[in-house]
């Protein structure tokens, strides 16, 4: 096995990390890692910082040129967020719709829909928000029951969406729901793009432990959609969500791993410089033991997401062993979080804003929102489950 990068590729970082050291915006830097998506100012700055990206040709490197892309592999997207989390700079905001709906479009989407929305997913002037979850269709999505029924041209949506994040910020949603109300639960499902502003739509911010209001809940309301957008065929939708999902766990795991990283460059500093026990929490016996620990398991998810890469460059699609990298991501982070308490102390406790927050209070933001990694994107008792009936081949029950 090469783990070295090829001289193009190498090139390729050093260009990047010139165009960063010359261009990230002093008001986001080291904002990277506990960076709000739910404060709408906070997203107006993204959105700019992604279209500056785009406009300097870093936005979209793996997607294909015909769909507005460089026609790069996924190893310069990597390196991008590599440079990027070294640059302590915030990643695109369009995640869903750089990392899921565009994969999907350009695996299951008509050339129409194709044309009309992968450019503005690039340039972030339409921002996208995953509409699956419903109050009793979490874990168990097929059991989702958001109706739609055909009228002519159109399909008459009506139900209830939760934990959709950032759809207070979004133009435009992929949505599953159910055309075909008497069939078999994974069979009726139907994928489907809604523009948020269509008449019957209304999105109520949910605030979150962290204290901001990241994810929403959205109604539909008799919310006419034309039949064009359907994506793949009406009633199989499960299969196109199903791509999603895998590019969900697999490449933003990745993405979400490089911000780990980011998380514990920072950690490292600020270990260096706060003493614990009289020492530097760094020397600190016990909390070195800890603090080795963590980068020991980033980069084996380092290893494990390079893994997952290959696969993808050999054209395989993303398989059920992107779970694995999930679930642990999503324990190291946690992990993280907690170590970061344990350095900090009591102080650690306050918010961002206040003169007394060390570093700037990002790890009471970090700490609370880690919470949630064991659940968004498939709860950890799920992914055990997929790991063990689909990978290991163990028994259903
Ligand atoms: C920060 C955040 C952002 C999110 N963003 C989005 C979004 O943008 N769009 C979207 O559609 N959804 C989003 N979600 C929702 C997320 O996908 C769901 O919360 C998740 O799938 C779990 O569903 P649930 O909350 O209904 O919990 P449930 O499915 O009700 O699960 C409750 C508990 O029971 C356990 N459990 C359930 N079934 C089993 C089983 N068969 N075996 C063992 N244990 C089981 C679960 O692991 C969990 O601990 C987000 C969630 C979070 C936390």
């Amino acid at each position: 096995m090469d783990f070295d990068f090829t001289p193009p590729q190498q090139a390729f970082r050093a260009e990047v990390r010139s165009w960063l050291t010359a261009n990230v915006p002093a008001a986001l830097k080291g904002r990277g890692f506990a960076a709000s998506r739910g404060d709408r100012d906070a997203v107006v700055r993204l959105r700019a910082w992604q279209r500056q990206l785009y406009g300097a040709g870093y936005v979209g490197i793996d997607w294909p040129v015909e769909y507005g892309g460089r026609g790069a592999s996924i190893m310069e997207q990597v390196i991008l967020y590599e440079e990027m989390s070294r640059a302590e700079a915030p990643q695109p905001i369009n995640r869903g719709g750089l990392s899921m709906l565009g994969p999907t479009l350009m695996r299951h989407g008509t050339p129409a829909q194709r044309e009309r929305h992968l450019a503005k997913i690039l340039t972030a002037d339409e921002i996208w928000c995953q509409g699956f979850s419903e109050p009793n269709a979490g874990s168990d999505l097929a059991n989702l029951q958001t109706r739609a029924v055909l009228e002519g041209d159109w399909y008459v949506l009506n139900g209830q969406k939760v934990w959709t994040s950032m759809a207070h910020v979004s133009e435009w949603g992929f949505f599953l729901v159910r055309a075909a109300p008497g069939a078999v639960k994974h069979k009726g499902i139907t994928f489907i793009l809604v523009d948020l502003k269509t008449p019957g739509i209304s999105v109520r911010p949910l605030r979150q432990i962290t204290g901001e209001a990241e994810f929403n809940e959205v109604f539909l309301e008799n919310v006419r959609v034309p039949a064009a957008n359907v994506v793949g065929k009406v009633n199989e939708g499960w299969s196109v969500a199903i791509t999603t999902l895998a590019y969900e766990r697999d490449v933003l795991t990745m993405i979400r791993h490089i911000s780990l990283r980011t998380a514990l460059e920072r950690l490292l500093g600020l270990a260096r410089r706060t003493k614990v026990n009289g020492h530097t929490a760094a020397h600190e016996p016990v909390l070195r033991q800890k603090l080795a620990a963590l980068v020991i398991a980033e980069r084996c998810l380092a290893l494990s997401g390079y893994r997952s890469l290959t696969r993808i460059l050999n054209g395989q699609p993303p398989g059920p062993e992107g779970s694995t990298s999930k679930l642990f991501w999503s324990q190291v982070d946690q992990d993280l979080a907690e170590i970061a308490t344990e350095i900090i102390g009591p102080y650690s406790q306050i918010a961002p804003g206040s003169e007394w927050a060390p570093d700037e209070g990002q790890w009471e933001f970090y700490a609370l929102l880690a919470r949630g990694s064991g659940i968004r994107a498939g709860t950890s008792e799920i992914l055990r489950n997929i790991l063990g009936e689909r990978v290991l081949g163990l028994p259903k029950d």
